[in-house]
């Protein structure tokens, strides 16, 4: 039996994870599941898969987890040290679905242990590259990449040299703006950017497919989990959603990956690795597809995708600026605080400010310099943000 842990098991990416246990019950174990404060789905997961342990990230809901997993057999914990102690259980793998650089924490206490971390967690990445990848390597943990255009790449190279690769070409769906007139996009409503024409994900990585942050963090998630240089790295318009990467090689040769957007494929791939075996997404029909569509990615309607250039070319600690003021401007966005494109803004002066005044491209990236510039990115961030939505009401 595979022993297994979730986090992030009620959003998106956890549920397509647990469905596919669940179809294979008795191949798993399932040792922790964690959430936030969707507890009945948490408790119904937990009790139904026989967890050992189920946590929510918010303290305040402990009693009610406790009263809906009572006479279950199932653990009850809160709170983040709670989720980062989960990490310390034992398990063969273990699926980094929580959002945003909440996700980092447990995801490196998992690879302390040698655990495998399926990391759907992109935020990890692009905040900790260095870091999560040296701690890896130092205890000698595998991280399996669960981001489609990420497994894309990484199925790509099976039984390639990287030293033979020449570029890599991630495919972006445009998001729900992406036909939208230049001049409209300032007025884009939540609502708006929530209709994602191809892909159900959770809230906040929809809005990011909109804005092309989502995008712009995959950018800097290739340059980190590839070890490729930034100029190496391309992004393509590819409205069908269906070429889900292509890897370039030297002799001029493209490998693409191409399925359905169902996210059970690339969680799949990474839970069966290094086997493939029977996943129950969608089998593509080429003749009626017909054509394959491709736009340019163009830097002017998405400036994220400009933004993430600098950070590849700053890295040190700019990767934690750049994330921390985009989830700070997220929220914002969310709150109905400042407009669409405000959010670019916001991340572009953040990002700005801190190299100006802190020098994030010659810092250490340790973990304790990593969440200080996290902690200060999202405060500036919120003040600019601040700022600038008094300066728009004007
Ligand atoms: P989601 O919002 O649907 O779910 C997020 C999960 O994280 C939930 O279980 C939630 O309770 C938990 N969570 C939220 N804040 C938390 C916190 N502070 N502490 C602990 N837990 C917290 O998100 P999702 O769409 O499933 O995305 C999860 C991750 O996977 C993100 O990093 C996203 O970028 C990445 N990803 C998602 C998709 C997709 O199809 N949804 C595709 C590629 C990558
Ligand atoms: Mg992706």
């Amino acid at each position: 039996m595979k022993r297994v842990s979730v986090f992030g098991a009620t959003g998106s990416i956890g549920q397509n994870t647990l469905d596919l246990i669940a179809r294979e019950r008795d191949a798993y174990d399932v040792v922790a599941l964690t959430g936030g404060g969707n507890i009945g789905q948490l408790a119904k997961d937990a009790k139904a898969l026989q967890a050992e342990v189920a946590v929510t990230a918010y303290p305040e809901k402990l009693d009610e987890l406790r009263d809906a997993l009572a006479g279950s057999g199932v653990e009850a914990a809160a709170g983040p040290e709670a989720i980062a102690e989960a990490a310390d259980r034992p398990a063969d793998w273990i699926m980094s679905a929580i959002v945003g650089a909440a996700g980092l924490v447990p995801g490196l206490r998992a690879l302390r242990h040698g655990t495998t971390l399926a990391l759907a967690n992109k935020e990890s990445l692009v905040t900790a590259g260095p870091h999560l990848m040296a701690e890896a390597k130092r205890h000698g943990a595998r991280i399996l990449p669960v981001d489609s255009e990420h497994s894309a790449v990484f199925q790509g190279l099976v039984g390639e040299n990287i030293e033979d690769v020449e570029r890599i070409v991630i495919t972006a769906s445009g998001g729900a703006l992406r036909d939208w007139p230049l001049e409209q996009l300032g007025a884009a409503t939540l609502a708006d950017a929530c209709a994602h024409p191809n892909w159900d994900m959770g809230q906040r990585i929809t809005i990011d497919s909109a804005s092309m942050f989502n995008k712009a963090l995959e950018l800097i998630e290739t340059r980190e989990f590839f070890d490729v240089a930034p100029e190496q790295i391309e992004a393509v318009v590819h409205p069908q959603s269906l070429i889900h990467a292509l890897v370039g090689f030297r002799d001029g040769a493209l490998m693409a990956h191409i399925g359905p957007p169902d996210m059970r494929h690339a969680i799949g791939y990474a839970l069966h690795w290094p086997d493939r075996k029977h996943l129950p997404v969608a089998r593509l029909d080429l003749a009626q597809i017909a054509t394959l569509e491709f736009r340019p990615a163009c830097e002017k309607r998405w400036p994220a995708l400009r933004l993430a250039r600098e950070v590849m070319h700053l890295r040190g600690l700019a990767g934690a600026c750049f994330n921390a003021a985009k989830e700070s401007a997220l929220d914002a966005f969310i709150a109905g605080q400042i407009g669409f494109l405000t959010m670019t803004e916001v991340v572009e002066r953040t990002l700005e400010q801190t190299q100006a005044r802190e020098g994030l491209d010659s810092a250490t990236v340790s973990l304790d310099n990593i969440l200080a510039v996290d902690h200060l990115s999202r405060t500036r961030a919120v003040e600019i943000a601040a700022q600038l939505a008094g300066a728009h009401t004007d």
